[in-house]
């Protein structure tokens, strides 16, 4: 009968040759399958006694009832911790009962000391005990089966009567059978020897030599074989194939995974509305219409005192409010606030605005006419990134006015779980909303690069935009499904409809919880392989809330915060302040600064931009450092002073040349030297173009790492503008062009040694994250709310699992197919 040997933790089952360690690789100490943790206690595997436990607490052997041995090392390397984080729970020679705890570690602490928390789980008694059936390759649970074992024959090997043929019998434990890649192996191995060797399977016999002879044999796991020998060197042909035949032959990750059906590409079905994805997510709920009051103001002012009075007044009860809720949050919210608050104090509105109360009009009439001035003029640019920007405009418009003829400029609260449902929505409307707990936002206009966009990204809160009048229909009360992640919504849905995707939600929610609750924990995957996790910052409020997140260190630091929205560049003694303060709120982690990544959608107002017809192709990014030498310098400077040196890392925006960052190496040695710092100083690039993505190599050759804005990647793969509604629902980068341009980086970049991550808003999607990995990602730096998703999402996958999934993204034919994949392979691994 056989005995399992269920698994004594909670964990990812994966095969023994993914350990890196030959000593459990290589099968020194026996045979089992490998355990990536994801709980901290280990369990009796079987009914038995305990035979050892380290004094160093690391590992712990067990002889089940009928005589089996197993060995369970938790991590690797971990024997040098001394029995750090470890406590034992019982003491050898102890009876346990399947089920009892062991050892419970404590997880970070062990990450933190250890190569790898990978955890073999070895039968030490192989020549006693056959393993006839394991689990490889799949999320496990702590008591579900782990192994099935079966006695090994007492007589295992017969000589035939005439003493020609000696004969073994052996349980194949191959989890595909013998297919084309073990057949050859075994091929192989026979080829070796002089004698005849034959594999019998019921009344079929195959010779070892021939490939399609073993095919023929039609075996699958656990199938009872037969291996005969006859020749001058039978019994050492016989051991070798018999022992091949008792290991994995590299089988135990699948080389392909299991097929994954490719669904079609998702179409909209009946009745449902589709929209532009603006924050990704999943919410259900009766829809709730915005309803906004037009506010009407009296073109004859009072005087021109009273009227300059009162415009001062509402302007100062405005900033008040708004400059509380800044303070009040942090991230986004905060950022987007602080921005408004530099439109209010304006100069040119306020001019518009006191040139029209010196001329007789109200203060309301004369703050309108200057905020529409603005407005044209932004409109006039033909920039659609800019054009966005006219929402915070309305918006401080609204609230000014709202103080001066106290009509509510904000919207009413609505009901906690609602969608809201909106033609469009104000960055302060959706502020004072998201205090109400909506559910999601679906949006007839807007983009999803507005204000209003990164708002809900940074608040978790799904919403779709763009939906066009479609939605204008839907009323009041009307049930919806908003599926943020496919992009559409459907109203008034059947109860299967709505039942089934209850059921995902609340699926989705688990496992955010559980990923919050595993935050802290270290990032590799199943199988071991180290992925740093770090998060995308603005500010100091950013860092600490990455940090408290779980991120790993900081993957981009958008250093242009301190650039824009503002009358002159900061100073060295600014930049470095703040660069300090966000090496400080992650302490002894990497934090890697990137160098002003201005012009474009991007202007100064202190550096003279001449007029562009392409601004996206023209002066931005690292080439505006490099054509304002003054600047660039004072920042590197800035960034060179942090203390630790070397915490703070340093990389280039939108290089398309080698010579780039040639330059800017140059400019870093000159001013390490003139500051008297020894330590070198890492100096990376950031992959946003073609160019740079092609020639991965020649910069890895000069770079120090690589890392793939996927944002601006996107538009100039697909030569599509990422700020332009009009084609926002194709600026998709999961489209196969722009995976092949992560593809051909990696690729290049790593065969130089050199490693490549992700900062684009592709690292924050949770479909991307395992293609990613699979296309040679190894750090990943995302919003920092989406930092233990993404590090849950690390832990679920092999990095086997995730190459083979990445390289069936790359043949899909459209960015709709690959979402697709990912949904099937996400829900493959659920
Ligand atoms: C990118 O382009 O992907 C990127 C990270 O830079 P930004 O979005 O700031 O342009
Ligand atoms: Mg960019």
């Amino acid at each position: 009968m056989a005995l399992i040997i269920t698994s004594p933790l909670r964990g990812w089952a994966a095969p023994l040759d993914s350990v890196p360690d030959p000593v459990f690789a290589q099968r020194m100490m026996g045979d089992g399958v490998a355990i990536q943790p994801l709980a901290d206690t280990v369990c009796a595997p079987f009914d038995g006694e305990v035979v050892t436990l380290h004094e160093a607490g690391h590992a712990v052997s067990l002889r089940s009832d009928e005589g089996a041995e197993v060995l369970i090392h938790i991590g690797l390397d971990t024997v040098g911790l001394k029995g750090r984080g470890f406590t034992p729970l019982v003491a050898p020679g102890a009876t346990v009962a399947r089920g009892d705890p062991l050892i419970r570690f404590d997880m970070d602490a062990v990450a933190l000391g250890a190569t790898s928390l990978i955890t073999p789980v070895i039968v030490t008694n192989a020549e006693a005990f056959t393993i006839t059936r394991r689990t490889m390759g799949r999320a496990i649970g702590a008591h579900e089966e782990l192994m099935a074992l079966a006695p090994a024959r007492t007589q295992p090997r017969r000589w035939s009567d005439d003493g020609t043929v000696i004969e073994e019998r052996v349980t194949l434990i191959l989890p595909h059978g013998i297919h084309a890649r073990p057949a050859a192996r075994l091929g192989e191995c026979a080829r070796q020897f002089e004698a005849e060797i034959h594999l019998l399977h019921g009344d079929k016999r195959g010779d070892a030599r021939s490939t399609v002879g073993l095919l023929a044999l039609g075996t699958r796991l656990g199938d009872e074989l037969v291996v005969q020998a006859r020749g001058s060197d039978a019994e050492a042909a016989l051991a070798a194939i018999v022992a091949l035949l008792g290991s994995d032959m590299g089988e135990g990750a699948p080389a392909h995974a299991p097929a994954i059906a490719v669904p079609a590409a998702p179409v909209l079905q009946p009745g449902q509305i589709g929209g532009v994805i603006a924050s990704p997510g999943l919410a259900m709920g009766p829809a709730v219409r915005l309803r906004q009051t037009a506010i009407a103001v009296e073109r004859e002012g009072k005087g021109v005192d009273a009227e300059r009075t009162a415009l001062d007044a509402a302007r100062t009860e405005v900033r008040v409010r708004i400059g509380a809720r800044a303070d009040a949050a942090g991230g986004s919210v905060a950022a987007v606030m602080r921005a408004h608050l530099a439109l209010l104090d304006d100069p040119e509105l306020a001019a518009g605005a006191e040139t029209r109360i010196a001329a007789g009009n109200s203060a309301g009439y004369a703050w309108r006419g200057a905020v529409h001035d603005q407005i044209a003029a932004l409109k006039a640019t033909g920039n659609a990134h800019l054009i966005e920007r006219t929402d915070d405009l309305v918006d401080i418009e609204r609230q000014v006015l709202g103080v001066l003829t106290g009509i509510p400029a904000e919207a009413d609260a609505i009901a906690a779980g609602a969608i809201l449902v909106a033609d469009d929505l104000l960055p302060s409307q959706l502020v004072s909303i998201a205090a109400s707990k909506p559910a999601g936002i679906c949006l007839v206009r807007g983009g999803p690069t507005s204000h209003v966009a990164i708002l809900c990204a940074g608040m978790g809160l799904p919403a779709l935009v763009a939906m066009g009048d479609a939605i204008e229909a839907i009323e009041d009360g009307t049930a919806l499904l908003l599926d943020a992640e496919a992009g559409h919504v459907t109203p008034d849905p059947s109860q299967a409809d709505a039942d089934a995707f209850a059921a995902r939600l609340a699926k989705r929610e688990a496992r955010r919880d559980a990923a919050r609750a595993a935050a802290g924990n270290a990032c590799q995957t199943a199988d071991g392989v180290r992925i740093e996790l770090f998060a995308n910052l603005g500010t100091v409020e950013d860092a600490k809330a990455a940090a408290a997140q779980g991120a790993e260190g900081s993957g981009l630091v958008r250093s242009e915060f301190l650039f824009l929205d503002r009358e002159d560049a900061p100073s060295e003694d600014e930049q470095h302040a703040a660069y300090q303060g966000i090496a400080d709120a992650l302490p002894g982690k990497p934090v890697i600064v990137r160098l002003l990544d201005v012009g474009g959608d991007k202007p100064a107002a202190y550096i003279p931009f001449d007029a562009e017809e392409n601004p996206a192709l023209g002066l931005r990014g690292i080439r505006v450092g490099l054509a304002h030498r003054d600047l660039l310098e004072t920042q590197i400077r800035a960034i060179l002073r942090v203390q630790p040196v070397g915490q703070c890392r340093i990389m280039l925006p939108m290089v398309a040349s080698v010579s780039e960052i040639r330059a800017v190496r140059e400019v870093v040695e000159r001013l390490r030297g003139e500051m008297g710092i020894e330590t070198p100083i890492e100096v990376g690039v950031m992959v946003e173009t073609p160019a740079a993505a092609i020639t991965a190599d020649l910069l890895a050759a000069e770079a120090d790492f690589l890392s793939i804005g996927t944002n601006d990647l996107t538009q100039y793969v697909l030569a599509m503008d990422r700020g332009n509604p009009a084609v926002a629902s194709g600026v998709d980068a999961m489209h196969p062009a722009v995976l092949r341009m992560i593809a051909e980086t990696c690729r290049r970049a790593t065969a130089k040694g050199r490693w490549v991550g992700v900062c684009g808003g592709l690292a924050s999607d949770p479909a991307a994250v395992p293609i990613l990995i699979g296309l040679g990602a190894t750090e990943l730096s995302t919003v920092p709310g989406f930092v233990p998703e993404a590090k849950a999402i690390v832990r679920s996958v092999t990095l086997a699992d995730a190459r083979d999934h990445a390289e069936r993204a790359l043949h899909c034919s459209s960015a709709a197919e690959v979402r697709a994949l990912a949904r099937a392979f996400e829900e493959k691994n659920a």
